[in-house]
C-alpha cells in the first residue's frame, strides 16, 4: 500500500500492519460492494500463525509504550488522529465503497471517530491517594492491561475501531484490531496510517474472519477482549476469553423500544423517530428498532412516519443527495426479507415500503410493519436493517412491560412534549441508556453499554477509559 496517501481504488494490495511492517498475507477473501454484489478487492485472512505474528508484535512493543509518561502518549494518539483527519476524504470513500453509507456519513463517521480520539486524550486517570496516616499510605493506580485485542461489526468499521484504539493507547496498552471480514478495507488502511506515526507494534491490524477471531480471543498473551458484534458471538468469546479469565468489554445487539406517548403530535416527531430508526440503513446497535404508540395518536404517526419514508432518497452511497445505501452484506439483506416475510405471514400489515433503485446489491426497501404480533421475530429479534415494527397501546403500563420483555437491554426512549413525564417513564426502561425524544444520542464523555444480553462493561467517558486497566493497590507501612 502506498505509504504516503490512500490509494482508494486498488483490488489487492489491502496490507496488514504488524509492528511497523505492512503484511500482504498467505490467504484471501473477496470484499464485495453493497451496491453491485460484486467482489470489487481481495482483503487478506490472517493465518493462525500471522495472527500470532500480531499479538508478538504488541506484546514487544508494550513495555516501552506503557512507560511512556500519560501526557507523552496522549500527544502521539493526536498525531495518529492528525494523521488520520489527513486522509479523512480517502478514508470515507473507502468506506463508503465497502459498508455501502451515504458518502456524508461516511465523512460524519471518521468526524465522529475523531472526536472519541480527541476527548480520550484530556483525558486522565489520576492517581489517588486512599489513605494517608503517620504509619501508612495507601495508593491507587491505573495501571495497563497488555494486549489488547479489538473485534468489530461491519455497521461503522473505522467509528467501532477507533472506539477501541484510541482508549486502549491513552491507558498504556498495545492492540490487535480484527475488523469484519465484510468491511476489512477502511480498517486495513487506518492500520497503515497508525504505522507512520506511532511506534512499531502499538496498533496491529489483521484482517479475517472466525478463525482469526478465535485465535485471537483465546491467546495466552492477549490481556483483554473489546469486542462489538452480536450477541451470538459475544457468548462465544467469553466462553473462548473464560480459559485465561481474560478482561471482556461486550457491546452486542441490542432490541431498543421506542414509547410515544398519548399528547405527542405525530407530524413533528415523525422526522426524529424515523431517523431513529432508519439511520444507517437501520444497521445500528441501538437504533430504535420497536415502536409503541398510544392507539389514539396510533394511525396519525403511521401516516406521517410513511409520509416522511417517501421523500427519502435510497441510492449508492457516492450518489449526490442519497440519505440511505444498501444493506452492508446478502446475508442480512435475507434476513429482512424473511424477517418481513414471516411477519406478514403472522397478521402484520405493511403500511409502507419504498421502491428500490437497483435489484441488483443488497437493496432492501424502507418498510413499515404496523399490529406484528409481539411473538414475530420482528418484535422478538434484534432487525438489523430497514424495517419498523410500529404497534399500539392502550395503557402505558401494558407498554413498559412489552418494551422491557426482551432478552436485550442497550436502549430505549420515550416521547412527549411532557418531558417531565417522559423522563420519569423512562427511568423505568431496563436498559443502559434511555433518551426522551431522541434515539440513539452518543457523547464521547459519556459512558454507553449494555445489560442482559446486550453486553459487558461501557465505552466511551472515564468509565470506558478505566475498562483499558486494572486498580493496582500500593500499601506502604511508613
Ligand atoms: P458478528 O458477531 O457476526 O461479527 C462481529 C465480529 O466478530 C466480526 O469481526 C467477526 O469476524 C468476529 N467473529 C465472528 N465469530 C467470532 C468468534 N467465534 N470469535 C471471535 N470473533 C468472531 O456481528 P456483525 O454481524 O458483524 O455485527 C452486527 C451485530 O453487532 C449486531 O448484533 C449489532 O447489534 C451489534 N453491534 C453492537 C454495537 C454495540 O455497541 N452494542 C455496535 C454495533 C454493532
Amino acid at each position: 500500500m502506498n505509504n504516503v496517501a490512500l490509494n482508494t481504488t486498488q483490488e489487492t494490495g489491502w496490507d496488514m500492519t504488524i509492528g511497523a511492517a505492512a503484511v500482504p498475507g498467505s490467504r484471501f477473501i473477496p470484499v464485495f460492494d453493497p451496491v453491485t454484489g460484486k467482489p470489487f478487492a481481495q482483503a487478506p485472512d490472517a493465518t493462525v500463525a500471522e495472527t500470532d505474528q500480531a499479538i508478538a508484535a504488541a506484546a514487544a512493543a508494550f513495555p516501552a509504550w506503557a512507560a511512556l509518561p500519560w501526557a507523552a502518549r496522549a500527544e502521539k494518539i493526536r498525531s495518529f488522529g492528525l494523521a488520520i483527519r489527513e486522509e479523512n476524504s480517502a478514508l470515507a470513500r473507502l468506506l463508503c465503497r465497502e459498508q455501502g453509507k451515504p458518502l456524508e456519513k461516511a465523512v460524519s463517521e471518521i468526524g465522529a471517530g475523531l472526536a472519541y480520539l480527541n476527548a480520550y486524550c484530556d483525558m486522565v486517570l489520576e492517581p489517588a491517594v486512599l489513605k494517608e496516616t503517620a504509619t501508612q499510605r495507601i495508593e491507587q493506580h491505573h495501571r495497563p492491561l497488555g494486549v489488547v485485542g479489538a473485534i468489530t461489526a461491519w455497521n461503522y468499521p473505522l467509528l467501532l475501531a477507533i472506539w477501541k484504539i484510541a482508549p486502549a493507547l491513552v491507558a498504556g496498552n498495545t492492540v490487535v484490531v480484527k475488523p469484519a471480514p465484510s468491511t476489512p478495507l477502511a480498517t486495513l488502511a487506518l492500520g497503515r496510517i497508525a504505522a507512520r506515526v506511532l511506534p512499531p507494534g502499538v496498533v496491529n491490524v489483521i484482517a479475517g474472519g472466525t478463525e482469526t477471531g478465535e485465535r485471537l480471543t483465546s491467546h495466552p498473551a492477549v490481556r483483554k477482549i473489546t469486542f462489538t458484534g452480536s450477541t451470538e458471538t459475544g457468548k462465544r468469546i467469553m466462553a473462548n476469553a473464560s480459559a485465561r479469565l481474560k478482561r471482556l468489554t461486550l457491546e452486542l445487539g441490542g432490541n431498543d423500544a421506542g414509547i410515544v406517548l398519548d399528547d405527542a403530535d405525530p407530524r413533528a416527531m415523525a422526522a426524529d423517530i424515523f431517523w431513529a430508526k432508519f439511520s444507517n440503513c437501520g444497521q445500528v446497535c441501538a437504533a430504535l428498532k420497536r415502536l409503541y404508540v398510544h392507539r389514539s395518536i396510533f394511525a396519525p404517526l403511521c401516516d406521517a412516519l410513511a409520509a416522511f419514508a417517501a421523500g427519502v432518497k435510497i441510492g449508492p452511497g457516492l450518489t449526490a443527495g442519497v440519505q440511505i445505501g444498501p444493506m452492508q452484506n446478502r446475508a442480512q439483506r435475507d434476513r429482512m426479507e424473511a424477517t418481513v416475510e414471516q411477519a406478514v405471514a403472522a397478521g402484520a400489515r405493511i403500511i409502507y415500503q419504498s421502491e428500490i433503485p437497483s435489484s441488483e446489491g443488497y437493496f432492501f426497501p424502507i418498510t413499515l410493519l404496523a399490529d406484528a404480533p409481539e411473538d414475530a421475530e420482528v418484535v422478538r429479534g434484534e432487525t438489523f436493517g430497514p424495517v419498523l415494527a410500529i404497534m399500539p397501546y392502550d395503557d402505558i403500563e401494558d407498554a413498559i412491560a412489552r418494551a422491557n420483555d426482551t432478552e436485550y437491554g442497550l436502549g430505549g426512549s420515550v416521547w412527549s412534549p411532557d418531558v417531565a413525564r417522559a423522563t420519569a417513564l423512562a427511568e423505568r426502561l431496563e436498559a443502559g441508556s434511555v433518551w426522551v425524544n431522541q434515539h440513539p444520542s452518543m457523547d464521547p464523555h459519556v459512558p454507553f453499554g449494555g445489560i442482559k444480553s446486550s453486553g459487558l462493561g461501557v465505552e466511551g467517558g472515564l468509565r470506558g477509559l478505566e475498562e483499558f486497566t486494572y486498580l493496582q493497590i500500593v500499601n506502604v507501612k511508613k
